[in-house]
């Protein structure tokens, strides 16, 4: 059985639209698709009087070749918030089926599903170690659970999952749910990327981003890696032309060999910062504790959070507030950022746990 049997029954039958790049093929004059036959003043390229490719060949050959999978099981997205968009409104009905996501995790997979009106199943990381919970998750995969959100590296806590658990959980709900892991930060970590298991395993969807690693946040591109025939019934509900000409050349030019090895270099400088920071702030006064990270950031507990992220403000560097996490009221996440960044911040919250340290060391003298 295919895991499409899965999907909403009234997609399956429905071709989505036909644009008129797709339907043409070769020619020289393109008079289909009601274009300026010139380009505009603002267009440097002289290109973009022309739709863009709905999924371009080239980049996406790209990063088939990057991830190392067929192209016919990559899906280039507007980054992975559209590939969760994408899998929530072809999988899940509205009023009747349901996702699981591990909190504290990543916001956007609860968020897609409320805008398509499908429950939101939650079962907690554990306590303190922030593994995730395979056994409680597959127990909770009922009939109406069409989605299972595996993050990992996971956002915001750094931990990741191994790919044997992830493998089993995929075999568990084979003809069940599709489990998706979005692995928008493994390039920071250690362990391999679960693409190459897409080909073996039908219902499993891997998420990846050029957001991250690949520094190109602004141009939102993406790529959701799965089975060809999942691949193609989102490609059928996506919009017909979904990437923008300029944000496909970053791309295709973020993916040349050369690029890649400048990547791989601001890889390993964040993971030499990462653990240097990690290590001063496990050092300073009014740090409970650092989250070990596989990704780009580090969730760093507080005696006073609050006070530590005001202090941080105030000199103008912004962390992201956990304290609507689960788990995670005394932590603040904090990106790794360029050496000079980084020293910065430690400066800060050193002068920070210097201050309060002094100041609860003077309010417990003046209780006792
Ligand atoms: C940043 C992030 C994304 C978003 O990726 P885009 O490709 O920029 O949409 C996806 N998943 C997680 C866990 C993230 O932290």
């Amino acid at each position: 059985m295919s895991i499409l049997a899965r999907a909403r029954p009234e997609l399956l039958r429905f071709a989505g639209y036909s644009s008129a790049r797709m339907e043409a093929h070769g020619g020289r004059v393109f008079l289909n698709a009601n274009e300026s036959p010139w380009s505009g003043a603002g267009d440097a390229t002289a290109q973009l009087q022309r739709y863009p490719e709905p999924q371009p060949p080239r980049l996406r050959a790209q990063l088939a070749a990057c991830l190392d999978v067929a192209a016919d099981s990559v899906l280039v997205t507007r980054g992975s918030d559209e590939g969760i968009d994408l899998l929530t409104r072809a999988f899940c009905a509205a009023g009747r089926d349901a996702v699981v996501v591990a909190p504290p995790t990543f916001g956007m997979y609860a968020v897609a599903a409320a805008v398509q009106g499908v429950a939101v199943v939650e079962v907690a990381l554990a306590p303190d170690t922030f593994a995730y919970p395979f056994d409680a998750v597959a127990a909770a995969c009922g009939e109406p659970v069409k989605l299972v959100y595996v993050c990992t590296p996971n956002n915001p806590t750094g931990t990741t999952s191994a790919r044997a658990d992830v493998l089993a959980l995929a075999d568990t709900l084979r003809d069940r749910a599709l489990v998706v892991a979005d692995e928008a930060y493994v390039e920071f970590a250690d362990g391999p990327s679960l693409c190459g298991d897409v080909r073996q395993t039908p219902n499993l969807v891997v998420l990846r981003t050029l957001s991250k690693a690949h520094a190109l946040a602004g141009a939102r591109v993406g790529a959701l890696v799965a089975a060809a025939d999942v691949v193609d019934l989102l490609r059928r509900i996506m919009a017909p032309y979904p990437l923008a000409a300029p944000c496909i050349a970053a791309a295709e030019a973020a993916l040349a060999p050369t690029a890649l090895e400048a990547t791989q270099l601001r890889v390993a400088a964040i993971r030499a910062e990462r653990a240097r920071v990690a290590r001063a702030l496990a050092a300073l006064r009014g740090v409970r504790a650092v989250l070990p990270s596989q990704a780009n950031f580090l969730a760093v507990r507080l005696d006073d959070p609050a006070s530590a992220y005001r202090e941080l403000l105030a000199r103008g560097i912004v962390v992201r507030d956990l304290a609507r996490y689960p788990g995670l009221g005394d932590a603040l996440r904090m990106t790794i950022g360029r050496p000079e960044e980084n020293d910065a911040l430690l400066d800060v919250l050193t002068a920070w746990g210097r201050r309060t340290a002094s100041v609860s060391g003077v309010s417990r003298g003046a209780a006792a």
